[in-house]
């Protein structure tokens, strides 16, 4: 397959500065497939100052109409491209390609979205006490830089940057060293469709190089970031500085809680998925899952039946629900968890293991007797690892689910609406879903309550993110 193997500045390809370029390994063979510019300090400073440049002169003035026009003509582009988006994105990260498929359609998706507010998210007009006339605007910032994870790379990188370019906004954008392809083909199939040089510009290289001077860019006015509870904590700091805005979207421990009520079968067959998939590669992975104990020993059993039918194998393949880990590496920290969970006398009900063959493979892995205080039950796995737990009591319960210094998504399982809507209200928790597991929504919002992050991605909350608000008061 080709793909781009340079950064993206100011309306096309070139190298970076000091040549330093990254392998890109193969997850589903663990072989090297090629390499990518690695950007620096100096490219960080060029992207920015020339992003600044695209915003003043060219974006920031654009008659609304126009800008629309350019956003819905992105998302026709990406559209006709989603089995290119589709093929990268499963070669750099091993997802499954019918998932990849979903994401890069979803990508589009989100563009349309954003292409229609921009005629849709407005100010207010305010009847003040004194008289007069008064009236919000709702401002571009200038440049943002967004800095995005590996385990949704195109998807993520769309839902940031399409909001932040609809309310005015030029783009800096950094993508995850394991996965600059699909975000180089975004900006280069959105100049293809009309988007102005330097208004969308990628820098692929290292965050731990190139974070630091992105964030502290005098020209960067927000940071919007998505991935680890550590860099965010970071990020945040460096931020405060100048008084940057952020939004952080950062690492979860969801619950997925069944009462005896619900339709717990149902809940049974769907729920591995809501942890497996992407190889449990999510935040949003409902890891924790409590199970009201009269229906506690059938739920398992099924849970089990369906986990071990789940496909695990190619990701290039049509029937392939499960691929590999994204990296070495990152299997390897999963490995330290299971084998901490075994240590501890946690029970392996099904997988534990890596599958024969090579690439970075982990099977999904159901774990039972998991102690409260053990690694596996508090911390972010990141892997496809699920503890299931039996409970007795609502409300021991909900205290244990709100222990979690994390709340960014979960489920809950009950045909009794008044407890729905109870325990809904009781969750510590930023998006959650009531009898599925589907919690992502183009138009709703997507954030997290405590260490899961600040701010939200999607629906016109993301456009209040990407906008400065401005009272101005008219004297009669
Ligand atoms: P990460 O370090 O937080 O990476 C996310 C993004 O931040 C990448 O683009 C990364 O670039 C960049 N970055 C790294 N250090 C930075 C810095 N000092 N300043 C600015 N940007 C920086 O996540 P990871 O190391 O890939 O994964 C570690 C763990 O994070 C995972 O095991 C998981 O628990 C969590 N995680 C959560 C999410 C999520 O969706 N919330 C996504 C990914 C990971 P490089 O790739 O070049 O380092
Ligand atoms: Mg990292």
């Amino acid at each position: 397959m080709t793909f781009p193997t340079q950064l993206f500045v100011d309306g096309g390809f070139r190298d970076s500065t000091s040549g330093n370029r990254t392998t890109l390994v193969n997850p589903a063979t663990g072989e090297p497939f090629g390499e990518v510019a690695a950007g620096g300090v100096e490219d960080v400073n060029g992207a920015a100052e020339s992003a600044f440049q695209a915003w003043e002169t060219v974006w920031r003035d654009m008659k609304p109409g126009k800008r629309a026009e350019i956003l819905y003509s992105v998302a026709r582009v990406l559209r006709e491209n989603i089995e290119m988006i589709a093929r990268l994105e499963s070669l750099q990260i091993g997802k499954p390609i019918s998932d990849a498929r979903d994401e890069a359609a979803l990508g589009a998706r989100v563009f349309e979205y954003y292409a229609g507010a921009i005629g849709k998210f407005c100010g207010q007009t305010i009847p003040v006490s004194g008289g007069g006339f008064d009236f919000t605007l709702r401002q571009s910032m200038g440049v943002v830089a967004a800095i995005v994870p590996w385990n949704f790379p195109f998807p993520i990188a769309c839902w940031k940057v399409a909001p932040a370019l609809a309310a005015g906004n030029a783009v800096v954008l950094k993508p995850a060293s394991l996965s600059p392809l699909t975000a180089l083909v975004l900006a280069e199939l959105a100049h293809r469709a009309g988007l102005p040089a330097g208004v969308l510009q990628v820098l692929p290289g290292p965050g731990s190089a190139m974070g630091d001077a992105l964030v502290r860019h005098p020209r960067v006015r927000k940071v919007s970031f998505t991935g680890s509870t550590e860099v965010g904590r970071h990020i945040m700091a460096l931020a405060s500085q100048d008084l940057k805005r952020i939004s952080l979207e950062l690492g979860g421990k969801s619950p997925n809680i069944v009462f005896a009520d619900a339709d717990w079968k149902r809940a049974a067959e769907s729920s591995p998925m809501s942890v497996f998939a992407n190889t449990g590669q999510d935040c949003c992975a409902r890891s924790r899952v409590f199970v009201e104990r009269s229906v506690f020993e059938p739920f398992v059993e099924a849970f089990v039946s369906t986990t071990r039918k789940l496909v695990v194998g190619d990701p290039g393949l049509d029937e392939t629900q499960i691929g590999p880990m994204v990296s070495a590496g990152q299997r390897a920290t999963v490995e330290e968890f299971l084998k901490d969970a075994r240590a501890r006398g946690s029970r392996v009900a099904c997988g534990g293991g890596r599958p024969d063959g090579k690439g970075f493979y982990l099977e999904p892995t159901v774990l039972l007797d998991v102690g409260r205080d053990d690694r596996c039950w508090r911390e972010e796995i990141f892997g496809p690892v699920v503890c299931i737990t039996a409970f007795d009591d609502e409300r021991e319960m909900l205290r244990e689910v709100n222990a979690s210094p994390y709340g960014l998504s979960g489920s809950i399982w009950t045909n009794d609406l008044r407890r729905a809507l109870r325990v809904s209200r009781a969750v510590e928790s930023g998006v959650l879903s009531v009898n599925t597991n589907s919690s992502l929504h183009v138009e709703a919002p997507f954030g997290g309550f405590k260490l899961s992050g600040i701010g939200r991605d999607l629906g016109m909350h993301a456009m209040e993110g990407y906008t400065e608000l401005k009272n101005v008061y008219v004297a009669e």
